[in-house]
Parts: C-alpha cells; sequence; structure tokens
C-alpha cells in the first residue's frame, strides 16, 4: 500500500515521517506518474493559494481531481482541508480546490489575533483529547449531508470526514501523535482489503 504526499508545497516531510511511523509506503507526488502510482493521497499543511497555483503549473490538479472523485481517499491537514473543500471563502479570486468533501471552508478563519494557537480538541474518534494545534487555520463553515462532523475547536468544526476523504484544519504531522494519521492509513488499508503481517 502506496500513500503519496503532495509534495510541491508544505510540511510534506513532517507528514511522510508520521506516515512511516504508521506502517504505511510513504512517498511525495510532484509528477502526475507519482500520483499513479498511489493509493492515497495526503495533502498537507502550508499555503493553499500556493498550493493551487503550483497544481495548475505541474499539471497535478486535474488529476488529482479526478483521482479523488474517483474514490481515491485523502487526508488533509490546514491547506489541506482547504484543498479538499468544494466551497472556499476568503480565497484569492482564482483559487482553485481538489474538492471531494461537500463543505465550505473559511480561510485563516480564526483571526489575526489568534493566528496560531493550540490545545486540546474532542473528537468523536478518540477517547482522549487530542492536542491540536492551529496555524492561520482555516474552519469549516458549514457541511453537506453526506460528511460526518468529528471535531470542533471555540464551537466551529475543525475535522470532518466523509466517506474515504478526512479532513482537520489542525496539524497532527507537528505534535508526534499519530492517532489521526493511523486512523487514515487504516481506512486506506480496509479499502484495499489489504491485510498486515
Ligand atoms: N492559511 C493557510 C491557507 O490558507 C493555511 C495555513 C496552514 O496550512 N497552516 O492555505
Amino acid at each position: 500500500m502506496k500513500i503519496g504526499v503532495f509534495a510541491l508545497q508544505g510540511d510534506v516531510r513532517e507528514h511522510v515521517r508520521a506516515l512511516s511511523s504508521c506502517g504505511a509506503d510513504a512517498s511525495p507526488v510532484r509528477r502526475p506518474e507519482e500520483l499513479e502510482a498511489v493509493d492515497a493521497l495526503v495533502i498537507p499543511g502550508g499555503e493553499s493559494t500556493t498550493m493551487s497555483k503550483l497544481a495548475v503549473e505541474f499539471g497535478l490538479l486535474e488529476p488529482i481531481r479526478k483521482r479523488i472523485a474517483g474514490g481515491m481517499p485523502a487526508y488533509g491537514s490546514c491547506a489541506g482541508m482547504i484543498m479538499l473543500a468544494e466551497h472556499v471563502l476568503d480565497g484569492r479570486p482564482d483559487q482553485q480546490s481538489f474538492g471531494g468533501i461537500d463543505m465550505t471552508v473559511r480561510r485563516n478563519a480564526f483571526g489575526r489575533q489568534v493566528d496560531s494557537f493550540e490545545g486540546p480538541v474532542t473528537l468523536s474518534a478518540f477517547d482522549d483529547p487530542f492536542h491540536a494545534v492551529f496555524i492561520r487555520a482555516p474552519w469549516v463553515e458549514s457541511v453537506g449531508e453526506g460528511v460526518e462532523v468529528l471535531g470542533r475547536a471555540a464551537g466551529r468544526i475543525v475535522a470532518v470526514r466523509q466517506g474515504t476523504l478526512l479532513a482537520t484544519a489542525f496539524h497532527p504531522e507537528l505534535t508526534g501523535d499519530l492517532r489521526v494519521h493511523r486512523d487514515f492509513v487504516e481506512m486506506v488499508r480496509a479499502g484495499l482489503n489489504v491485510t498486515e503481517g
């Protein structure tokens, strides 16, 4: 099972490390051929406007859109959450996303005075709170019917799942808590019917 990390911009290395720690074969994706070789994709934190621009330049926007629409599992953290949203508020006029999750996200939503903050977030999948790091994070303004809300911070939706698409407004790749990555890897593995061992 191969999991790619969208690697044109963002905290790619941290996601590769987290995925590898969960037993996945993780590799950066910069070219369409590399995308074809993976079973699932992680979209890192970084800057969604830059990701959008580079995805167009490197010919990855349409191929990733198609793979996601075709059922490829994907996980996005922060800017990656924005890239997985069908609708983006406060984006650049020409900003594109890969889409897939029926939600509207607002970029840099938590405001300037709380540009970055961290704290415990209760996620429905886990017994213990998750120490979540938010950096100029988006929040989810609204979700469609098929979207499951997994967690909130300050009353705002910050973690969602729709089928095998997962997104968090925070950065689990920065804290060493592997639970989100482990769940994603398990989900991909279950979808592929691959057994470990
Ligand atoms: N504010 C960034 C964006 O709009 C996301 C920040 C992040 O990924 N830490 O893409």
